[in-house]
């Protein structure tokens, strides 16, 4: 049992009263100011966990991460266990259980017995020499130095998940903190066990796999060359993150074949003849029963370099067209000011709501009730010159009491000004009254 080979001084072993234990436990703990802190909210549940990732390496607790669901012991010392079958807490989705969580607990700081141990009131055990931890005069042997480094380990990532976490986010797992919490017996001092702690915040911030994996598996769908300006590169790049992120969560999910046919429908989305060609025979020979037994990477990587040769012969430069790239971007960006003017009609609808919330039509008015409502086209509900030109025909931003979706607009794109916003309702309910009469 090796444990001072590295060159992270994390992996070491200090006696806890050195020098330079104090200062490296103290760099861990104390003087960690992470620049991102999360909420639990699933929408973090990525980036935590990339952060966390991240720390894990510099501070050398990565192996804490990873759940051993079994244990054997050594058949040569009876002190020494053989830990297999692991779990990764962050790779994996809801996988890793409470009782994997718990018995690992008890590994690190109670009876070591491969048992759940307290569910309530989880007491620190000492180090002892039955267990092979001491030796002689009260020397710390190397299976000690080992526990006393996945304590200090488990210290670490316990304060470092509580950093990586909001002051609220910090009250919602305290809640928890049976769950977590371990006592010594002779100081009085409590510790949080780091696996537990990070289990609970997962389990929080990662709710229900399944319909995150559905939103996810349409969001691959979308994710098109032209969104990377045509760098195939950077576009696989972002297919790839997508589909190891769904594979974390639910192994499987995403079967390769449907990867590989969104792969490539994808890429035949870019506007350059030759390379659409060879995308086209790819296709073409793996539609025909892929009689090669091509997998995802390997396309990719003829798809790539098909990228790389036409782009450093001129040939991508020369074929995608500025003509096309502008059409394909122009398009982009109409979409996107479509779903940005929907969103702001219903932010506007919204704002109606709030501002006359008990203030429906009048019933005695002649003017169209809630149950026969009409709706306004969206954007004459965005503001943005005084007199808009729609179609060949001028629209005025009248102030006045319109209606659109059975809610109150006082600014609304009309056929009259604002000064003429009375004379326009009289006319409307004379004619709708001559109408009813
Ligand atoms: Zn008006």
């Amino acid at each position: 049992m090796v444990l001072s080979f590295s060159t992270n001084p994390y992996n070491n072993y200090y006696a806890a009263n050195s020098k330079e234990f104090i200062s490296l436990d103290k760099a861990a703990k104390q003087d960690i100011r992470p620049e991102t802190r999360y909420d639990l909210l699933p929408g973090n549940a990525d980036s935590f966990a990339a952060d966390l990732e991240k720390y894990s390496k510099q501070y050398g607790y990565g192996f804490l991460l990873n759940i051993p669901t079994m244990r054997q012991i050594d058949a040569t010392d009876a002190n020494v266990f053989i830990y297999t079958n692991q779990i990764h807490m962050l790779e994996t989705w809801n996988r890793v259980t409470d009782e994997n969580v718990a018995i690992n607990a008890n590994e690190i700081w109670g009876a070591r017995d491969w048992t759940r141990g307290a569910i309530n009131n989880k007491q620190i055990a000492e180090m002892t020499a039955t267990r092979g931890e001491i030796g002689t005069a009260q020397a710390v042997t190397l299976i000690g130095r080992k526990k006393f480094l996945e304590r200090w380990k488990s210290t670490i990532l316990s304060h470092q998940v509580m950093q990586l976490l909001t002051p609220e986010a910090q009250i919602a797992i305290k809640i928890n903190k049976k769950k977590y919490q371990w006592t010594d017996p002779l100081s009085e001092e409590t510790i949080d066990d780091g696996r537990s702690l990070l289990n609970e915040v997962l389990k929080l911030m990662r709710p229900d796999v399944q319909t995150n994996v559905y939103a996810e598996l349409a969001k691959i769908k979308s994710i098109k060359p032209v969104d990377h300006a045509f760098n195939i590169i950077k576009w696989h790049s972002a297919m790839e993150s997508k589909r190891i992120s769904i594979e974390y969560k639910v192994p499987g999910a995403y079967h390769e074949s449907q990867y590989i046919m969104d792969y490539l429908d994808a890429s035949l989305t870019v506007e350059v003849k030759s390379f659409k060609a060879e995308v086209n025979i790819i296709r073409n020979r793996y539609l025909r029963g892929n009689p090669d037994g091509w997998n995802a990477s390997y396309i990719a990587g003829e798809i790539i370099k098909t990228y790389n040769n036409m782009f450093e012969d001129g040939t991508w430069n020369r074929e995608i067209g500025e003509k096309d790239q502008i059409i394909a971007l122009t398009t982009k960006l109409t979409e996107m000011q479509a779903k940005f003017d929907k969103q702001i009609a219903s932010f506007a609808t919204q704002a109606a709501i709030k501002e006359n919330p008990k203030d429906p039509a009048p019933k005695t008015d002649t003017r169209r009730s809630k149950k026969e409502h009409y709706t306004v086209e969206a954007w004459r509900l965005i503001k943005k010159e005084d007199t808009v030109s729609v179609k060949g025909k001028n629209y005025f931003w009248c102030t006045g009491d319109h209606w659109s979706g059975g809610e109150k607009h006082n600014g609304m794109y009309a056929d009259h000004k604002t000064c003429d916003h009375d004379s326009w309702r009289k006319t409307v309910d004379d004619k709708r009254a001559a109408r009813i009469a």
